[in-house]
C-alpha cells in the first residue's frame, strides 16, 4: 500500500529509487557496489568476519573467571547463537548475492530489518535483544573493517557504475559531517526524521543537487529496507511504495525538471545583468576545497563563504594543522583562477560538533543549548593556538590570489579588538619565519540581531560584512534552525527580519563597504527581487542555484522594486505585500 511521509523541502527535484535505511551511528559504513565476478569472495570476506566473531566469543567464554556472574556466559551464548542465525547470516549473503552490497552493507541492511522486528516485539525481553544484536553486527563490521579493500573505504561510487536499481537514503538523522561523504555517491536522493531547512546536514544535502527532504519525523521507521520510495524536493513529501499512476505523474516530473535544468545550464557564462543595468556578483558557497571545481563549473565569479569547519569536522580530535590547512586553501584559490576566495575562519558548535564524541557532550553533558553557547569566533578565541594556525595557513594563502578573512558570529566589540590582534600577530610571526603573505582584507559575518543593529559599529573595524540570514533568522526568531518541531516558525519573510536585512545593506552601500548574502536567501529565488531592491549586489550560494538566481536577475527591474520597498518593509506580511495573491 502506498504511503506518504510528509517533512521540510530542502533540495528541489524528484528522486525514485530504493530505500537504504542507514541507521545514524553507522552512515559512515562503505557502501558500494560488488562486481558480478567477485561476488563469490564477498561472500567469503563475509563468512571469514563471522568465523573471527565467533571465534572471538568461544575465546571470550573460555576465558571466563571461574566466579564470573553465569549471565555472562548466558549473554555470550545469545551472541553466538544471533551470529549463526540465518535470519542474520543468510539474510545478509543473500543481500550481497542478490543486491551486490558489499558485505558492510549488506550488514547494515540487514540489521535494519532485524532491528525494526525486535522493536515490534510484545516481550520486552526479547525487544532487548536488539542491543545483543547490534553489539554483534559491530563486532562484525569491526572484523569486516580489517579485511576491507583500501580502494572502497568510503561511499564516493560514481552513481552510474552502479547498474542497479537508484537508491535513496533514509536515516534518522545525518551528521553535516557525514553528509559531506555523500557528495557523488551512490544515492539519488534522501529523507532523514530530523532537521529544518537551514540546518547544516539540509544545506550540505543542498549542495549535493539531489532531492532531498529533511525533519519527515517517522520516515524511517515507516519506510523499509528496499521499498520503492519517491523523494520529491519541492514538496518536502516522499510516497512509499507508489501506485503505477503516481509513479508515471512522478517520473513526468522528472523529465520535466531535467529539461528544465539543462535550459537554466546555457545561463552558466551570461553576465548577471537586471533589466535595468545593474550588475550583479554571483558567488559560491563551499564546503571543500574541490567544491571549487564545481563552483566555476557552474559559472560562480568567486567564493563568496568557504564554510572551512568541515576540514575540522570527524576527525577524533585530531584537528589540522597549519601546513594541511594551507594546502587546502591554497587549492581553492588555485583552482578558482584568479578570483576571490573568501575563507571563513571555524564555525565549530551547534549544530556543527567536531566529531561524535563532542556531539554526544554537547547534548548531554557541558552546554545547555549549543546554538547560543561556544560557538564560531567565541571558540576560535578559546582555542588561541587552533586560531593563530588557522589564520597564518589563510594569510599564507592569500600570496597566491585574492583571498578574504571572514569572521562568524561576531557581536562584541571585545571580539572584534582579539580578531585584530591576532591577525596582526599572525602576520608578524609569518615575517619572523620568512613566510610570503597577502594583505588579505577581514570582513564580518552579520549574523547575530546585535551585529545587525550595531551594524555601523562593525563597519567602522571592517573592510566588509557578508549577511548570515540562516542565523539572523535563528537567532532574532529564537528559532533553532536544526530543529523541525520549529520549522513552521523559521520565517525569512517575517518583518524583523527583512529590516535586519535592509539596514545592514544600506548602510553598508552607505559606509561604501562591500556587503553581500551568503545566507539561504541568497540562493533562494523568492527573495532575489527585495535583495535587489535593497541594494545588493553580491549573493552567495551553492552553485546548483546560480542559474535560478541568474535567471531571476536577468528579468528584474530594480526600479519597480526599489519603489515597492517601503510599503513591503512595512507590511505586516511582507511577503504578501510583495506577491499579492
Ligand atoms: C548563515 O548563518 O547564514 C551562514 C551562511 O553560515 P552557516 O549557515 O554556516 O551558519
Ligand atoms: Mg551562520
Amino acid at each position: 500500500m502506498s504511503i506518504q511521509v510528509f517533512g521540510v523541502p530542502v533540495s528541489r527535484g524528484v528522486a525514485i529509487g530504493r530505500a537504504v535505511l542507514v541507521a545514524s551511528s553507522r552512515v559512515d559504513v562503505a557502501h558500494y557496489f560488488v562486481a558480478p565476478q567477485d561476488l563469490g569472495s564477498e561472500v567469503q570476506r563475509l563468512k571469514a568476519a563471522r568465523d573471527a566473531v565467533a571465534e572471538e566469543l568461544s575465546s571470550l567464554q573460555r576465558e571466563l573467571p571461574e566466579d564470573a556472574p553465569a549471565e555472562l556466559s548466558a549473554l555470550l551464548d545469545v551472541h553466538l547463537m544471533l551470529l549463526h542465525d540465518d535470519a542474520l547470516a543468510g539474510a545478509t549473503k543473500d543481500w550481497i548475492l542478490e543486491r551486490h552490497y558489499n558485505a558492510e552493507w549488506a550488514l547494515s541492511a540487514q540489521l535494519e530489518v532485524l532491528a525494526r522486528q525486535f522493536d515490534e516485539m510484545e516481550d520486552a525481553y526479547l525487544r532487548e535483544r536488539k542491543a545483543d544484536l547490534e553489539q554483534v553486527v559491530e563486532r562484525l563490521l569491526k572484523a569486516l573493517a580489517s579485511s576491507s579493500d583500501a580502494a572502497h573505504t568510503d561511499v564516493a561510487v560514481p552513481r552510474d557504475s552502479a547498474g542497479e536499481d537508484p537508491l535513496v537514503l533514509v536515516a534518522s538523522d545525518i551528521a553535516p559531517a557525514d553528509m559531506l561523504q555523500f557528495k557523488s555517491s551512490i544515492f539519488t536522493g534522501f529523507i532523514t526524521d530530523v532537521g529544518g531547512r537551514t540546518s547544516h546536514t539540509a544545506i550540505v544535502a543542498r549542495s549535493l543537487d539531489i532531492p532531498a527532504v529533511v525533519g519527515a519525523r517517522e520516515a524511517s521507521r515507516i519506510i523499509r529496507q528496499d521499498d520503492w520510495v519517491v523523494i520529491d524536493g519541492d514538496a518536502g513529501v516522499a510516497v512509499v511504495n507508489p501506485s503505477a499512476i503516481v509513479l508515471e505523474e512522478y517520473r513526468f516530473r522528472q523529465r520535466q525538471s531535467d529539461l528544465e535544468r539543462a535550459r537554466l545550464d546555457r545561463l552558466r557564462h551570461t553576465p548577471a545583468v537586471t533589466l535595468d543595468g545593474h550588475c550583479v556578483e554571483l558567488l559560491a558557497n563551499i564546503e571543500l576545497p574541490g567544491d571549487a571545481h564545481g563552483a566555476l563549473a557552474a559559472g560562480a565569479v568567486g567564493v563568496g563563504l568557504f564554510r572551512s569547519e568541515f576540514l575540522f569536522m570527524n576527525r577524533d580530535g585530531d584537528l589540522p594543522g597549519e601546513e594541511e590547512q594551507f594546502r587546502a586553501y591554497l587549492a581553492a584559490v588555485t583552482a578558482m583562477q584568479g578570483l576571490p576566495v573568501t575563507i571563513r575562519t571555524v564555525d565549530i558548535g551547534a549544530d556543527k560538533p567536531l566529531d561524535q564524541m563532542s556531539a554526544q557532550e554537547l547534548r548531554h553533558e557541558h552546554t545547555l543549548n549549543p546554538a547560543l553557547g561556544l560557538r564560531a569566533i567565541r571558540w576560535s578565541l578559546s582555542e588561541a593556538d587552533m586560531f593563530h594556525q588557522q589564520l597564518r595557513a589563510i594569510l599564507r594563502a592569500s600570496a597566491f590570489g585574492k583571498v578574504r578573512i571572514l569572521i562568524p558570529m561576531v557581536a562584541h566589540l571585545t571580539e572584534i579588538r582579539a580578531c585584530a590582534l591576532a591577525i596582526k600577530r599572525a602576520r608578524a610571526e609569518l615575517d619572523r619565519m620568512g613566510l610570503a603573505y597577502g594583505m588579505a582584507e577581514v570582513g564580518a559575518m552579520i549574523e547575530v540581531p546585535a551585529a545587525a543593529i550595531g551594524i555601523d559599529m562593525i563597519l567602522r573595524h571592517f573592510d566588509f560584512v557578508s549577511l548570515g540570514t540562516n542565523d539572523l533568522i535563528q537567532y532574532t526568531l529564537a528559532i533553532d534552525r536544526a530543529d523541525e518541531a520549529v520549522a513552521h516558525l523559521y520565517d525569512a519573510w517575517h518583518p524583523s527580519v527583512l529590516n535586519l536585512v535592509d539596514r545592514t545593506i544600506s548602510r553598508a552601500n552607505a559606509a561604501g563597504r562591500y556587503v553581500s548574502v551568503c545566507g539561504e536567501m541568497a540562493g533562494d529565488p523568492a527573495f532575489t527581487e527585495v535583495l535587489l531592491a535593497m541594494g545588493l549586489r553580491s549573493f552567495s550560494m551553492h552553485p546548483a542555484q546560480i542559474a535560478t538566481i541568474k535567471q531571476k536577475i536577468l528579468r528584474t527591474d530594480t526600479t519597480r522594486w526599489v519603489r515597492r520597498l517601503p510599503d513591503i518593509l512595512s507590511a505586516e506580511d511582507p511577503q504578501a505585500q510583495a506577491f499579492p495573491a
